[in-house]
């Protein structure tokens, strides 16, 4: 398919799909001044507390993004096969296990038993279970694994399109990317009911002063242009948005949309991973690899390269673009369940258990690769968080 085709296929798609995919309700709200919870259709909603002081911890750290989408595919390095596996821009997380199950019928092409995976992060470890479910033997080898990996610092939500290729790629990338997606949540509901709740669905609500098409206040953005993947080919997947009329929720804003969204606990998730991956008789060996010639120190004649944003250093693939990213997280409040994003106020909030996870939308995040960070851009947007809790409990 040509990229025009796909492209007005897609447009065409989410136009209907947008319209479709909504469904309108319009129930009463139960809230009044002595309501202990806000409410929103008929489900009540407890009190984010949003505050600066609440703050328990900021991460900063760039997304490994590439125009092209990622790069999955074998190639020789001297006497080694390595099976590269990295640029998952802001889609790591959600597109891991169909992305690991492609690198392994990679390595699996080579007619290796015993493999090697470089990178202990989303990607190296589902690559690696993916590789041990298929009957090999894996060693991990890496400079830093959980919680010390770029992984952990992610906002932690099923995002299999954010920032993983531009439009002018989609056409080429679009097919290998639905099935990365599909395998992906697949397993994802697997992970469902697991002790330590890795995985959930939690309600977001996406609010806005501008109704659904309506141009951004902010103008231009700076970032390219990106598919719109999920709501072109995932349609029959997903669980549906609903549209709120104004008075069947408590948010400030005339424009509210919910849908489920997948949440990841990262904390018990990775912890998860890794003790399926040892459980399986896999291995983990501090490592680190100074340039594509280090592949060779490695024992496994068939590697597979899981090295994110290291990619850049290691194999000099200035294909790879740091797209910035600082969150920051709120003492955990069990009782929220649901979660919000606030495009006009630049902020968003995710219920982990491990904590209420803010995430600030910066301008200039793209090709930025600052890692240091700016404690009052987290400040900012718990601000900006605080706010809104505060108007929705004045319409309450
Ligand atoms: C702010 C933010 C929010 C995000 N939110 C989401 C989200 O909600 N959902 C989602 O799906 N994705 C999200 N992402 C994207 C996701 O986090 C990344 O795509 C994912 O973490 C990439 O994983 P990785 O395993 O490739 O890289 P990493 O986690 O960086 O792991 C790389 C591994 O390789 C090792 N390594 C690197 N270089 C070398 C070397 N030279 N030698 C030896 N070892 C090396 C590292 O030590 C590490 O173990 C977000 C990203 C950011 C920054």
């Amino acid at each position: 398919m040509q990229r025009r085709q796909f492209l007005r296929g897609s447009a065409a798609l989410l136009s209907t799909a947008g319209a479709s995919r909504a469904l309108a309700v319009d129930t009463p709200a139960v809230v009044g001044p002595a309501a202990a919870s806000l409410q929103s259709d008929d489900l009540p909603l407890a009190p984010i507390r949003a505050s600066a002081d609440r703050i328990i911890e900021m991460n900063v750290c760039t997304r490994p993004f590439r125009a092209q989408g990622p790069r999955i595919e074998l190639e020789r390095i001297g006497r080694r096969q390595v099976v590269h596996n990295y640029g998952h821009g802001g889609s790591g997380w959600s597109l891991s296990w169909g992305s690991g199950l492609l690198a392994t019928q990679m390595a699996q092409s080579t007619g290796a038993q015993r493999i090697a995976i470089v990178g202990c992060g989303a990607i190296g470890l589902t690559t690696a279970l993916v590789a041990q479910q298929a009957g090999l033997s894996v060693t991990i080898y890496a400079s830093e694994r959980p919680p010390y990996v770029r992984s952990q610092f992610a906002t932690g939500s099923w995002t299999p399109d954010s920032r993983i290729c531009t439009a002018e790629f989609a056409a080429p990338f679009a097919e290998r990317w639905e099935a990365m997606a599909r395998y992906s949540f697949r397993r994802y509901q697997a992970l469902l009911g697991v002790a330590g709740d890795p995985v959930e669905w939690r309600d977001m609500y996406s609010l806005s002063e501008r109704a659904p098409g309506t141009p951004s206040p902010h103008g231009e953005s700076t970032e390219p242009e990106y598919p719109d993947f999920e709501d072109a080919l995932l349609a029959d997947l997903t669980p549906r948005a609903v549209d709120l009329s104004a008075h069947a929720h408590p948010f400030p804003t005339p424009y509210v949309r919910r849908r489920p969204a997948l949440v990841f606990n990262i904390a018990s998730y990775s912890r998860l991973l890794l003790e399926e991956f040892e459980r399986a008789g896999g291995r983990i060996e501090t490592l680190t690899l100074r340039e594509r010639s280090d592949f060779a120190a490695i024992d496994e004649r068939t590697i597979v390269n899981c090295t994110g944003y290291g990619a850049r250093a290691l194999l000099n693939d200035d294909t790879i673009i740091p797209v910035r990213g600082q969150t920051c997280k709120l003492i955990p409040q069990p009782e929220v369940h649901y979660g919000l994003n606030y495009g006009d106020r630049r902020v968003s909030v995710y219920p982990r258990r491990d904590g209420l996870l803010v995430q600030a939308q910066a301008e200039g995040d793209f090709n930025n690769d600052k890692e240091n960070l700016d404690p009052q851009e987290s400040i900012t947007a718990v601000e900006r968080l605080a706010q809104i809790v505060h108007e929705m409990k004045l319409k309450g």
